[in-house]
């Protein structure tokens, strides 16, 4: 899945290309530039996505491994629990930030998934 941007530099419809940076072993980051140009962003807030709807490739099937032993409880900010993570085959994402997030990893922007909340839905 890729994402879609307006890129400023070349004024062209481009798609954002996502180059992972590591320190040693450690993944520390992301370089973000233009798929057209190579224009670099110096962040995820400085890349002009393009606002679009994808087709949902979830059905409530897929959800329906996901364990709710922590549906009631406040603990942490986990993405998995937040109703901004999605997850496909390929990756971990999140909706809000636009970008691959590990479960494991805490947000500030958490927002807890409401218990009735089925669908997942990806929103580019
Ligand atoms: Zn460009």
């Amino acid at each position: 899945m890729s994402v879609e941007i307006q890129c400023p530099a070349c004024g062209r419809e481009a798609l954002l290309a996502r180059t992972p940076r590591y320190e040693g072993f450690r993944r520390t980051g992301e370089d973000l530039s233009c798929s057209s140009c190579g224009h670099v962003f110096a962040s995820e807030a400085d890349v002009p996505f393009r606002e679009r709807a994808a087709p949902a490739i979830f059905t409530d099937e897929d959800r329906s491994a996901t364990p709710d032993v922590f549906k009631n409880d406040p603990r942490g900010q986990l993405c998995r629990y937040c109703r901004h993570y999605v997850v496909n085959p390929f990756r971990q994402w999140c909706g809000l930030h636009k970008r691959e997030v590990e479960a494991t990893e805490t947000c500030a922007r958490f927002a807890a998934r409401p218990p009735d909340d089925k669908k997942t839905k990806i929103v580019l």
